[in-house]
């Protein structure tokens, strides 16, 4: 056998052995529609969320966590955690230690203090040496706990849904790849609040939706994703119709100079000024049959609401449908989110297609906390303590798919295709040294013969 070979084929064997029993990477991409309400797939024709439904999972009722509103429960999504536990508690908030005031309106939100409570999924994944990606996912244009996303996107609305999909394709594909990738997009909601989500409308907002996630169907398909890409798409919540003959106004039972009010209907977070809390109290708690106040430590367990220093003294929450304004002139939305987690009307949709999943599985309940640990699982990186269960959502996964095993399967067949790699290498070892020592007798030999001519001719 020529030298050079015996020096190659055991470099190949360690490459290359390893390699074969190794599984590739899974990937994950993670889609919100904002405000997508689990029954809107009945109201308009959805064939590209039927297409995801016969050849995936999908689950009808999604309990999120309270208040049903766009930044806590994206932040649930991300973390596994209640709303009292990861620190967004609201889409507008105050923090009463530091007099610190966070809204969805301002530059506010870029402050990594509010998001510090906890580690995102995106954060967690590059700190065990993967890549994330994301458009304009809520949070992901945060610095938090020193980190960016290794790519994402200054937050800007009025970016196509079609740009925002091509560049999470890019980074897929990238030398680097990621392995995960959160796109969020505005729609359903923002027509939802406009004109209900009853509303005739609807029907082509939804369909509009369906055909953008053929979009991605047809995208990832093309790049050759679509059979490698474990794709989730959800939403953050549900919508309610809201009635003209439904409001009630905070102006009939207190005086504005009373409190401050943080956060908006139909959940009302209520600062009282200094020595008013009982006053004001007193004023709301039996003030109307459709809304229920609570004084902060009086907020039921199952909300999950209440321990946390950014939710306030007092907290109103009123029947689903229902508006609570300070007065009517301030305007009301059609459509509405953030009342109890238990209703319907708040649930998101829930669809899933890949690798990891099923094929043509029906689920009736799960809850939205679990979705972290599910993804985790998905992509074999280490949770960190959350609110969720990965074995009350265990069921969605193909057991027979690799990447849904533990991540000790992949180290472990890593070993074996190693253990494999080293005996071919030691064996080659073996015959090599052998070629070498018979070579080394054959020139031991030669010279000998050589040196003993001259005596014999001497
Ligand atoms: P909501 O009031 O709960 O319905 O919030 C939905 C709205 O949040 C969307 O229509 C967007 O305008 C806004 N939004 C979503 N993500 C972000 C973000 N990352 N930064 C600022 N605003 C956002
Ligand atoms: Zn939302
Ligand atoms: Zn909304």
């Amino acid at each position: 056998m020529p030298s050079y070979i015996c020096h190659i084929l055991p470099i190949l064997c360690v490459l290359v052995f390893p390699a074969l029993f190794t599984q590739e990477q899974p990937k994950l991409l993670l889609v919100s529609f904002d405000g997508f309400r689990w029954d809107y797939i009945y109201k308009a024709k959805t064939p590209n969320f039927s297409y995801i439904i016969q050849n995936g999972v999908h689950v009808k009722q999604v309990t999120n966590i309270f208040i049903t509103k766009t930044f806590p429960n994206h932040y649930t999504l991300s973390t596994g955690l209640y709303a009292e536990n990861h620190g967004i508690v609201a889409n507008e908030m105050y923090d009463s230690v530091l007099n610190k005031t966070f809204s969805m309106n301002n530059l506010e939100i870029y402050d990594s203090f509010w998001w510090e409570e906890a580690y995102p999924i995106w954060v967690s994944n590059q700190m065990q040496g993967y890549k994330s990606g994301a458009a304009m996912w809520p949070g992901t244009d945060v610095k938090i706990h020193g980190m960016f996303p290794s790519h994402y996107m200054t937050y800007n609305g009025s970016v196509s849904f079609e740009y925002r999909i091509n560049q999470l394709i890019k980074w897929f594909k990238s030398e680097q790849a990621i392995n995960i990738g959160l796109l969020y997009w505005e729609e359903p909601d923002e027509t939802g609040h406009m004109v209900g989500p009853d509303d005739p409308k609807m029907k082509k907002v939804i369909a509009d939706i369906d055909s953008k996630l053929g979009y991605l169907i047809v995208q990832l398909k093309t790049e050759g994703l679509w059979d490698k890409l474990n794709v989730i798409i959800t939403s953050d919540h549900g919508m309610a119709e809201v009635l003209q003959d439904r409001i009630i106004e905070l102006d009939q039972y207190i005086d504005r100079e009373m409190y401050t009010l943080v956060d908006h209907t139909p959940v009302v977070a209520i600062l009282p000024k200094e020595g008013k809390m009982e006053e004001v109290y007193k004023a709301l708690v039996h003030a109307h049959p459709n809304m229920t106040v609570y004084k902060k430590e009086e907020i039921p367990d199952h909300f999950h609401y209440k321990h946390n220093s950014r939710i306030q003294p007092i907290f109103a929450v009123v029947d689903n449908g229902w508006a609570l304004l300070q007065n009517k002139s301030d305007g009301f939305l059609l459509g509405n989110h953030g009342y109890d987690n238990t209703l319907q009307d708040m649930h998101p949709i829930f669809v899933a297609y890949g690798p990891a999943f099923k094929k043509n599985y029906f689920k009736e309940t799960m809850e939205s906390v679990d979705l972290y640990p599910l993804m985790c699982h998905i992509l074999g990186i280490s949770p960190l303590p959350n609110n969720g269960s990965i074995n009350r959502v265990l069921d969605l996964l193909d057991s027979t798919d690799p990447s849904s095993q533990t991540k000790a399967t992949d180290s472990y067949s890593w070993v074996l295709g190693a253990v494999f790699g080293i005996v071919i290498v030691a064996v080659f070892l073996v015959i090599f040294i052998k070629q070498v020592t018979l070579s080394q007798l054959h020139t031991v030999q030669v010279p000998q013969s050589e040196m003993t001519q001259p005596l014999l001719e001497g």
